[in-house]
């Protein structure tokens, strides 16, 4: 056995294993009883009305920007500091993209910057359609805030609640919608819960919901009273628009709905885990990402800080905890910089305050299960490494 600590990992119990099971033995392997059980388990939990659970929160994305009919032509902004997916959806409807700065101690979404944006953009008439906050870490982003610049710029808001799971902000559970049209969640192995690969798009929006339940299925109508002809028969059914194949399974589904109910459990243990870190680390030139006022933050990552404007030094850390074993990792490269969205134009020196914040981020292990000894073990090969720094 190594002695190797990801980052971050899924737990998986023997109730999981049992659900899974289940479905291989029953009728359905897709999009069987299980999925809307999934879809309902979720809802109850953030307080939402609608769920549409899909194959990824990549495709629960590209869902939510074309049932919020996004196409070419319009712009859709989002963070720089976020997994490609928050900024790709644009590309898949053929879109513009931009990015807004992020405020330097919480790595989320700068509001001034927003509007400041926003008020260039409306005297330029490249106000967006869609904006895509992302909730860093499991911290909400300042939904209040962006609720109120959304109806006055007049755009749309979906979002990335990837890492928010179980997450609230003021006295509302992430994925409530409460200052959104959609919220999106993912459910890869290293997010909150798993489903194998997964997510799901939660909204108060019946008509929303409705399309990307068509869109989520090839765009199929199967109800008799929504066909546009006649019914040929009880064979009968009308593909009306140009969907994809994005459904769950009913086996991830059912790993969902066993997972799902340990949520509060998961999100108080990695709570608990984030403290003893801050105690850790107290005395360490580091700092953890601030989580904002008002916010309960899921803790989907422990991203901290280095004090130092020397790329160096962040670099031979991470170089030292990774030959020792620790799995550290960079949430994220900004998405502007990758080669792809540089072809789009963008380029160095866009969006300095994500560009220093990539020199000095790294996300230390945390996930349910962690040993108390392990993180210590952490903060003592993290001290260090950075006192070896010093006496280079
Ligand atoms: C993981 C992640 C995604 C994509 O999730 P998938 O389920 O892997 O498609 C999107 N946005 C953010 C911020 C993520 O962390």
């Amino acid at each position: 056995m190594s002695d190797f600590i990801p980052y971050g990992k899924q737990t998986i119990t023997e109730k999981d294993i049992n659900n899974i099971n289940e479905v291989l033995k029953s009728e359905f392997l897709t999009q069987g009883p299980k999925v809307p059980e999934f879809e309902k388990a979720i809802c109850k939990k953030v307080d939402a009305n609608y769920g549409v659970a899909s194959n990824s929160a990549t495709s629960c994305l590209h869902l939510a920007c074309l049932a919020l009919g996004l196409r070419k032509g319009d712009y859709l902004w989002t963070s720089p500091i976020t997994f490609a997916a928050s900024a790709n959806c644009s590309q898949y409807c053929g879109a513009n993209v931009d990015f807004v700065d992020i405020d330097k101690e919480t790595g989320l979404i700068d509001i001034d910057d927003l509007q400041n944006k926003l008020e260039i953009a409306k005297k330029e008439d490249k106000l967006p359609k869609v904006l895509i906050p992302v909730h860093l870490a499991g911290s909400s982003c300042d939904m209040e805030e962006i609720g109120f610049l959304s109806k006055k710029y007049g755009f749309k808001i979906i979002e990335d609640a990837s890492h928010a799971l179980g997450g609230k902000y003021k006295d509302f559970p992430v994925g409530s919608c409460k200052f959104s049209s959609i919220t999106v969640f993912s459910f890869h192995p290293v997010k909150i819960i798993t489903t194998g690969e997964g997510g799901i798009a939660t909204t108060n929006d019946k008509e929303l919901a409705q399309k990307m339940v068509d869109l989520r299925s090839h765009g199929i109508i199967k109800q008799d009273e929504r066909f546009l002809f006649e019914s040929e028969g009880d064979w009968y059914y009308e593909q009306q628009m140009l969907g994809f194949n994005y459904r769950l399974t009913d086996i991830a589904a059912a790993l969902g709905i066993s997972q799902i109910s340990r949520l509060e459990k998961i999100v108080t243990e990695r709570n608990a885990l984030y403290i003893n870190y801050k105690r850790l680390l107290s005395d360490l030139p580091v700092k953890l990402l601030k989580i904002p006022n008002n916010v309960y933050s899921s803790i989907h990552l422990a991203v901290i800080k280095i004090n130092s404007d020397n790329k160096e030094m962040h670099k031979y850390i991470f170089k030292k905890l990774r030959e020792n074993q620790i799995g550290v990792q960079l949430h994220y490269y900004p998405v502007h910089l990758h080669p792809y969205y540089r072809n789009l134009g963008f380029k160095k020196g866009d969006f300095p305050k994500s560009e220093i914040y990539k020199d000095k981020a790294m996300s230390l292990p945390l996930f349910p299960g962690l040993r108390y000894q392990q993180q210590e073990k952490v903060v003592d090969i993290l001290t260090n490494s950075i006192r070896d720094f010093d006496e280079i």
